[in-house]
């Protein structure tokens, strides 16, 4: 039997596909990858990237009113939406450009491709080629769901279109209570669209700490955001100047835009996956083993098209243990319990570790230390938002199981956090370590007074 054409075929150009290739091919293997849109992904092309862009843009507004507390007399300010898209599609592009850049400069074979595997240890690519491979990584991502069965539903935009939007719309309704939907929310209201968030239940955010998803709440309300609870869109109808919503409860909401942001699925259609014995799960996601291999000997899997943590470091570093156990001769797991995560409203909100709830029902005795309070630029702008820090502490052992902060720059408190976390660091060592002062963190390690309920 002749030798295959390569060692490692990749299916998908994204954060978890880029990452194996590159390391794949730094231990000598020969690496191709078949990428079917723009190399970089949903999170460079359509994703963390151009959202934390819209982010920033969004947060301006902010940065103009506290501004006159501090003196300052800013004058008539406007907004532009297409420099703002012109000057995120160029970044994006560069972007582009160095993830395909850093393939080639490791010697990996980059094709344009869409690519399904063909049978074991080989994959078809669009032009009918069938290209041979000792093994196949799948990291094909994910893909926004849609509401399929309502009627007016081609009208409602995804995460995808809403990148590319020619005109900032007046008013925008957003349905979701997930990340997506929360963070365009506040993007939209920072850019001041009239916004409405509808979710299907009473509080945004499942999963996340009840004070965290309460505080959150009551700040994106603080900040004009219309939010209807308990209700679903059941259709869709043209009117003059823009769409009749018809909901569930039978009200009518009348808006420019309509974003669905209800979720995610595994990208794992025509892969060829059934023929080649792949087994996929309720959600069509790809199962693997901890090392990442599906249940065909040589075929593996990583990122969001096997449904574990969908973030965008976590498909890195499964794709990097993949490379480093299948070519680097270091089987690698990768631990998915402490990931930190960031949801990028206005407020941002970001957590590590248990939530009080998810300690609880692991069945941990839990001491809580809570802190709400007006952080210092708050006082001259004369803003109202509090912040919000809590931990979650095993009154056994004194660990620190969760640390959630709603607030300016939690995602950049909470990265810190993670590493104490991951030190397994007790609440004793946060109460040992001197507080930088002045700062919105040192509350982390100024808490001394467990919290009682009321
Ligand atoms: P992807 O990055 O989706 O890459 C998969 C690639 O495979 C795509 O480029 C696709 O075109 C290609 N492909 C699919 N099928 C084929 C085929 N048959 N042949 C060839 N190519 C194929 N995560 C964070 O950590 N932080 C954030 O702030 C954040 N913000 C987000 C905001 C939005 C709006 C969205 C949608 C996601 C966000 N995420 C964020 C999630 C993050 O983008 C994903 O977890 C991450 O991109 C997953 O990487 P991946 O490699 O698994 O898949
Ligand atoms: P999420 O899974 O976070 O949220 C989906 C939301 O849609 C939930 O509120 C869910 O409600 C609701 N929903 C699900 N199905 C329906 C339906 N049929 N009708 C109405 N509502 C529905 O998904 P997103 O799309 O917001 O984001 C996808 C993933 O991408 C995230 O989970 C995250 O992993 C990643 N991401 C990460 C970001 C970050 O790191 N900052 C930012 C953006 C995305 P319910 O709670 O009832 O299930």
């Amino acid at each position: 039997m002749s030798a295959p054409d390569f060692d490692l075929f990749v299916i998908g150009g994204g954060s978890g596909g880029v990452r194996a290739a590159r390391i794949a091919a730094g231990y000598g293997a020969k690496v191709a990858i078949a990428e079917c849109d723009r190399f970089g992904g949903t999170c460079v092309i359509r994703g963390c990237v151009p959202k934390k862009l819209f982010v920033y843009a969004s947060r301006f507004s902010d940065e103009f009113e506290d501004a006159r507390g501090f003196g300052w007399t800013t004058g008539e300010v406007r907004f532009d939406w297409a420099t703002l898209l012109a000057n995120k599609d160029r970044e994006i592009a560069r972007l582009e450009q160095i993830y395909e850049g850093n393939l080639k400069a490791k010697g990996v074979t980059t094709l344009a491709t869409r690519a399904r595997l063909d049978g074991p240890g080989a994959v078809r690519i669009a032009d009918g080629r069938r290209i041979t491979a000792r093994t196949i990584l799948i990291a094909t991502g994910g893909r926004a769901s849609r509401y399929g069965d309502i009627p007016g539903a081609a009208n409602i935009v995804t995460s995808n279109e809403i990148f590319e939007l020619k005109e900032l719309p007046k008013r925008i309704v957003v349905c979701g209570g997930g990340y997506i939907a929360v963070e365009f929310a506040s993007i939209f209201a920072g850019l001041g669209v009239d916004t409405t968030l509808m979710h299907r239940r009473d509080k945004v955010l499942r999963g996340f700490d009840e004070d965290l998803r309460d505080g959150l709440m009551e700040a994106l309300a603080a900040r004009g955001i219309r939010l209807v609870m308990n209700e679903a869109l059941v259709g869709v109808a043209e009117c003059p100047g823009g769409f009749n919503l018809a909901l569930h409860t039978g009200e009518t909401l009348e808006t420019d835009l309509v974003l669905s942001a209800i979720g995610r699925e595994p990208a794992t259609f025509d892969l060829g996956l059934e023929t080649a014995g792949v087994k996929t799960g309720a959600r069509g996601e790809i199962i693997v083993d901890s090392f990442s291999e599906t249940t065909v000997s040589g075929v593996y899997a990583v990122g969001d098209v096997t449904d574990r943590v969908n973030l965008t470091p976590v498909a890195i570093r499964e794709g990097h243990a993949f490379a480093d156990t299948v070519f680097g001769n270091k089987p690698t797991q990768v631990d998915h319990s402490l990931v930190a995560t960031a949801v990028f409203t206005t407020p941002e909100l970001a957590t590590v570790g248990l939530s009080e709830a998810a300690a609880r029902e692991a069945g941990y005795e839990i001491d809580l230390y809570k802190s709400r309070f007006r952080p210092l630029k708050n006082t001259v702008s004369g803003r109202n938002e509090r912040m919000l820090m809590k931990l979650v502490v095993d009154r056994a052992t004194d660990r620190v199981l969760g640390c959630h902060v709603l607030g300016p720059d939690a995602a950049e408190i909470v990265q810190t956090a993670a590493i104490a976390l991951q030190l397994a660091a007790r609440k004793a060592d946060f109460d040992a370590t001197v507080a930088l002062h002045p700062s919105v963190a040192e509350e982390l390690v100024t808490m001394r007074e467990k919290w009682v309920p009321a």
